[in-house]
């Protein structure tokens, strides 16, 4: 494929939520036309894009006619089997490329490579027999936290040990959720905040970063995420430059998150990665010059990355569906605040947990920023 591809070209985007529908709207925007692929239909990305496709990820010959429709894929869903990147890569123009994938969609993978490339991260032990486990409890002693090696997001397929005693039925709890026997466990982090870099690499390896955000979780959900984070000049540099050496050391073109564990010693440690825009990259669209989105874009396409500059501090918060559970939420009130974008999804059915929406605020310091969006999202 002749790099770049430019606009009036169609990109296609494997999978079907809300991060490949903000990607899609960037994309229209720049007057690019989308097609994405997934198994459900009415899907978030599937309403603003060009044309939706219906079918298995494991389908493979509806993968290629897909890709052979477009000019180039790329993902908004890591999680697609391994046989679907390679399929859609003998068609098309595919980036992030298939062995990125294969890395990050696997805890232990993931893990070594991060490991075997000298970045800090979380103390971890493989866990493939209960022996293992027995092993790596005698290593980190309690809490620590089992997490299943595969398919895991949101917290799912995590669960913290408060004592030995409770390992066994932790581990079989992960193995009967589908997953394969393979899980991590993982010394308990005391930290001082999480933090995260959300970087973009474009064809010719120049980079640029959003961030760190600050990001708060409930539940082991994102809940806040807000730019600047209030730390250290020095610490913000280093979590650049650990987000700058995984891009590198991965040889991605593409966006990429990297989610950090300030720890109360003063390190920085990856908790993990994610190949693709990030919901703590959210606030970008409203307070960046570029947002994350258009970045996957410019990257996937071979155009020059844009400014990732932020022009006015920010804070998110998510909108889960636990929200509705009283009836729709009052969406005149959020817009109360003048600097409150709220963005909503198009998700059919608001289950509790389920990411539906977000809000974004703009304030003069990300403190006031954060106070704002929360009172927002309190006046649903
Ligand atoms: P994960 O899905 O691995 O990102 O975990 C979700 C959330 O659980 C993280 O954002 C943390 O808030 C918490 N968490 C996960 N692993 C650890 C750990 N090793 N130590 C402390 N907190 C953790």
């Amino acid at each position: 494929m002749k790099l770049p591809i430019l606009p009036g070209s169609t990109i296609g985007v494997l999978g079907s939520g809300q991060l490949g529908r903000m990607f899609a709207i960037s994309a229209r925007r720049m007057g690019y036309r989308v097609h994405t692929f997934s198994p459900d239909s009415d899907t978030p990305t599937g309403q603003v894009a060009d044309v939706e496709i219906n079918a298995a990820y494991e389908d493979l010959d509806a993968v290629r006619a897909f890709a052979r429709a477009v000019s180039a894929v790329t993902f908004e869903f890591e999680n697609v089997p391994a046989a679907t990147a390679a399929a859609a890569a003998e068609c098309a123009h595919v980036r992030p490329s298939g062995h990125i994938l294969h890395t990050t969609q696997h805890r232990l993978r993931e893990k070594a490579f991060l490991t075997s490339a000298g970045f800090p991260l979380t103390p971890f032990h493989a866990v493939r027999t209960l022996d293992d486990l027995d092993a790596g409890l005698a290593r980190f002693g309690c809490p620590c936290v089992l997490k299943s090696a595969d398919f895991g997001y949101d917290g799912k397929g995590q669960v913290k040990l408060s004592a030995p005693s409770e390992a066994a039925a932790a581990f079989d709890s992960l193995r009967g959720a589908g997953s394969s026997a393979e899980a991590v466990l993982e010394a308990w982090v005391e930290f001082e905040r999480e933090l995260s870099v959300v970087s973009a690499r474009a064809a010719d390896g120049s980079t640029v970063h959003y961030g760190p955000m600050n990001n708060t979780h409930q539940n082991r959900i994102l809940d806040i995420a807000v730019s600047p984070a209030p730390i250290d000049p020095r610490v913000s540099r280093e979590a650049i430059a650990i987000a700058c050496g995984v891009l590198e050391a991965l040889d991605v073109v593409g966006v990429l998150c990297v989610e950090m564990f300030l720890a109360k010693t003063g390190k920085l440690l990856i908790n993990e990665l994610a190949p693709r825009p990030h919901n703590s990259g959210h606030l970008t669209v409203d307070a960046c010059v570029t947002s994350q989105f258009e970045q996957q874009l410019r990257a996937v396409c071979g155009l020059p990355l844009g400014s990732a500059e932020l022009l006015r501090p920010a804070a998110m918060a998510n909108l889960l569906g636990d929200l509705w559970a009283n009836g729709e939420p009052d969406w005149a009130a959020a817009c109360a605040n003048p600097w409150a974008k709220v963005h909503l999804y198009g998700k059919l059915e608001p289950r509790p947990g389920r990411k539906m929406g977000h809000i974004t605020v703009l304030a003069d310091t990300a403190a006031e920023a954060e106070r704002l969006v929360r009172a927002a999202r309190a006046s649903l």
